[in-house]
C-alpha cells in the first residue's frame, strides 16, 4: 500500500516577514513548506518565520524530524529558534547544514549565540544531530529519495527534488531563472531537475514590472515560473516566495492571469499562488 505524502505551506512570503491586513489571505510569513510522510515523518524545507506554527503542531507528535535549508538568508532561518521541538527533551531532529560537508555549525544554531537570541544551542534539550555527510544516501534510509541543483542566487542557494513512491515534488525557491550574470546553471538545467514532477513550488517573486530594476536580485519573474513548468511537463505548480509588497488583491489577480495563461496557451497544469495553511495530497 501506497504511503500518504502531504505538502503543507506554513510560510509563503519571501525576504521579510510581511503581517498586516493587506496580507492576511495569503499570509506574511516567510519559507517553510514542511512533507509529511504516513504521520511518522516529516521533512521541513526552510526555517523562516512559518516555522514557529509549524512547530506548535509537531510538538504533541513524535514524528522524525529532518530539517533542510535551501540556503541562509534571514528568510530561510529566522524561524529555527522559535520551532518549539528544539526545546523539547530528547526530542531527535536531523538538520542538514546548507553547504554539504560544512563541518561548522550551521547558521540555524550559529543565530543562537546569546547576543542575537537569548538561549544558546548548548542549552537545548533536544537531540538535535547535523548531518554534514551526503544529503541523499542519509534521506534514502529514511524513505525520502532526494538530489539537488545549485540556483542563480546572490550568496548560493540549492533546490530539492524530492520523490517517494513514485511521487515527486520539486522546492526550488530563491531561483532566478534568467540573471544578468553569475548564472549558475541554466534553463534547460533546470527543465531536466523539473522534468515530469506532480507538483513544482516555485519562485515567482517579481512581475515583469518589477524586473528592470530587480534584475540580477536572485528571484524570477511569475511568467518564468510558468514556462519552466510547462517546459519540464510537471502536473501542478505552485508560484511561492510572494514579495513582502505583494498585497492579497494583487496576489488574486497574479494567480487568474497565470491560470487564464495557462488555459489561453492549452497547458493543462494547476497552477495557484501558494498561501499559509494550503495542503496538497498525494
Ligand atoms: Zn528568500
Ligand atoms: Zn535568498
Amino acid at each position: 500500500m501506497k504511503q500518504s505524502m502531504a505538502v503543507k505551506f506554513w510560510g509563503v512570503r519571501g525576504s521579510i516577514p510581511s503581517p498586516g491586513v493587506s496580507t492576511k489571505k495569503y499570509g506574511g510569513n516567510t519559507s517553510c513548506v514542511s512533507i509529511h510522510l504516513d504521520n511518522e515523518k516529516t521533512l521541513i524545507l526552510d526555517a523562516g518565520t512559518g516555522i514557529r506554527e509549524l512547530g506548535k503542531k509537531l510538538v504533541a507528535q513524535k514524528t522524525d524530524i529532518f530539517v533542510i535549508v535551501t540556503h541562509i538568508h534571514w528568510d530561510h532561518i529566522q524561524g529555527f529558534p522559535f520551532f518549539i521541538p528544539i526545546f523539547q527533551k530528547d526530542r531527535v531532529i536531523y538538520v542538514f547544514p546548507y553547504q554539504q560537508g560544512e563541518t561548522m555549525f550551521n547558521s540555524l544554531f550559529k543565530q543562537m549565540d546569546g547576543a542575537h537570541f537569548p538561549v544558546s544551542m548548548d542549552r537545548l534539550p533536544s537531540k538535535y544531530q547535523i548531518i554534514t555527510s551526503d544529503i541523499s544516501e542519509f534521506m534514502e534510509k529514511h524513505g525520502f529519495c532526494i538530489s539537488r541543483i545549485a540556483t542563480n542566487h546572490p550568496g548560493g542557494a540549492y533546490g530539492y527534488r524530492i520523490e517517494n513512491d513514485g511521487r515527486t515534488v520539486v522546492y526550488l525557491t530563491d531561483n532566478e531563472l534568467n540573471p544578468p550574470e553569475g548564472k549558475v546553471n541554466d534553463f534547460d538545467s533546470f527543465v531536466s531537475f523539473c522534468k515530469n514532477a506532480d507538483l513544482l513550488i516555485h519562485d515567482a517573486q517579481y512581475t515583469q514590472q518589477d524586473m528592470p530594476l530587480k534584475h540580477g536580485w536572485g528571484h524570477s519573474m511569475i511568467s518564468q515560473s510558468c514556462e519552466l513548468a510547462v517546459a519540464a511537463g510537471v502536473r501542478r505548480l505552485v508560484l511561492y516566495h510572494h514579495d513582502p509588497d505583494r498585497t492579497d488583491e494583487q496576489l488574486d489577480l497574479l494567480q487568474e492571469e497565470a491560470q487564464i495563461w495557462f488555459l489561453q496557451n492549452k497547458h493543462d497544469i494547476q497552477c495557484a499562488a501558494a498561501y499559509e495553511g494550503m495542503v496538497i495530497n498525494f
